[in-house]
């Protein structure tokens, strides 16, 4: 089993049956909740009605088992409130340029920790059909890290924007590297999938 396991995280690994069946029973509790999303629409002015959308989900994991001082709340400072003041940070200065020529819908949505629901409601409600939504910029755990040089694409390949993001990184005389294996889920895990 554990040389099944190493193997699945090889490129090339193709899946075969463990000719084992069996039955699972789990009792589930469920609870009902409503939440918002919550945005704003700076609007274009030569091509209205296409849109990019900038994106960063608001909730954490709200309150849960205390810390060793007694603290309950689960803040998420890093995930996602930096997230979230990066896209506010880019409104900001979008309006204080000249208008855009396209919509720019940002879209801060609420239950991504529990499953990209908020992200999946827009989707379904977006405030600028799909179809006319160009590009989605999502904004995840910017995080206190250092300076650097090198960039990552977690999902290389999955997204025609690379290309534009190559090419921004290279004018700026950075390292791209390309991570193209999803093996450990991480580009699965925010709210870009969904939208
Ligand atoms: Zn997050």
């Amino acid at each position: 089993m554990d040389k099944a396991l190493a193997d699945a995280k090889k490129p090339g690994f193709k899946s075969f049956s463990l000719k084992v069946r069996g039955d699972v029973k789990m009792n589930v509790a469920y609870d009902i909740k409503e939440t918002r999303n919550v945005g704003g629409i700076l609007r274009g002015n030569a091509r209205q009605g296409e849109a990019v959308v900038f994106c960063a989900h608001w909730d954490h994991l709200g309150i849960g088992k205390p810390d060793e001082r007694g603290d309950t709340i689960y803040n998420g400072a890093a995930d996602n409130d930096t997230g979230m003041a990066g896209a506010l940070l880019v409104a900001k200065k979008f309006k204080e340029l000249s208008r855009p020529s396209r919509d720019l819908v940002f879209i801060f949505p609420s239950s991504e920790e529990s499953g990209l629901f908020g992200s999946a409601y827009y989707c379904a409600h977006p405030a600028v059909p799909m179809e006319k939504t160009l590009a989605c910029l999502n904004f995840e755990s910017i995080g206190p890290a250092e300076l650097t040089r090198d960039v990552v694409i977690l999902g290389g390949g999955e997204s025609d924007l690379d290309n534009y993001f190559v090419a921004a990184a290279v004018a700026q005389g950075r390292y791209v590297f390309f991570d193209d294996d999803n093996s450990d889920g991480w580009f699965y895990r925010s709210d870009h999938y969904s939208l």
